[in-house]
């Protein structure tokens, strides 16, 4: 994935959270050139953080980013009564982290994301998954029989990278320590497009800044957790 000195376009899944914004950091500074991609599912937090990640290009303002893909993806016919479309029970900084799950997330993200790529001629697309997420479609051998599975279907060469499929949180803050992270965006219940600052995704943002030593930069609606 990305030779200099030519270096190949690769799709990103890009959902303006920490993980993936660091993996574009990552991507164009080995030379990548870069199509991101977002997938609007209508879940509640999305019209805030496509606000954000809007923002956080702005930031990054780097020649290898090519024009943001908005996708759109409407999950309201079958997540229906789910927390992520009611905003009814969202997990708090009390729930365990398999609270959030959001059912055949990555399976539906890079399907709409896989065929995007296809009509782009674009055989790279990459997600930032972390080894330490305990769901089944973030699994590193989750991958490869999807991606046999669409180009199977799309008669396509397609490659998906999860490069960091073996590191921790802390491992990727390290990584990215150096990036505009003040604009990326971890909240699922936010108030209006401030990070809520009660959630389960928002105590994990601190406690991802606060393993590294770094002041987070987040403006929160509430009391930081770990203060
Ligand atoms: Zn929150």
């Amino acid at each position: 994935m990305c030779s200099q000195p030519t270096p190949s376009r690769t799709g990103l899944l890009l959902s303006g959270g920490l993980d993936s914004c660091i993996l574009l950091g990552d991507l164009v500074r080995r030379g990548c050139r870069v199509l991101p991609i977002y997938v609007d599912c209508g879940l509640i937090w999305q019209k805030a953080e496509l606000h954000w990640l809007r923002r956080f290009l702005q930031a990054l303002d780097s020649k290898g980013v090519e024009p943001l893909v908005c996708l759109e993806m409407p999950l309201s016919d079958v997540y229906r009564d789910h927390w992520s479309l009611t905003g009814d029970g969202v997990p708090d900084a009390d729930s365990p982290d398999s609270a959030v799950y959001l059912p055949g997330r990555n399976a539906l993200l890079l399907v709409k994301a896989a065929l995007c790529c296809r009509r782009e001629g674009i055989d790279d697309l990459a997600l930032g998954v972390l080894g330490t997420s305990p769901f089944a479609d973030a699994k590193p051998g989750f991958f490869s029989p999807f991606a046999a599975a669409m180009n199977a279907a799309l008669d396509a060469n397609l490659r998906i990278h999860a490069p960091f499929a073996g590191a921790t949180k802390q491992e990727i803050m390290l990584l990215g320590r150096d990036l505009p992270l003040k604009w990326t965006f971890s909240c699922i219940a936010p108030l209006q497009e401030l990070h809520c600052g009660r959630c389960n995704k928002c105590l994990e943002r601190q406690r991802a800044f606060q393993q590294i030593g770094l002041e987070d930069p987040t403006e929160y609606a509430s009391d930081h957790l770990l203060a």
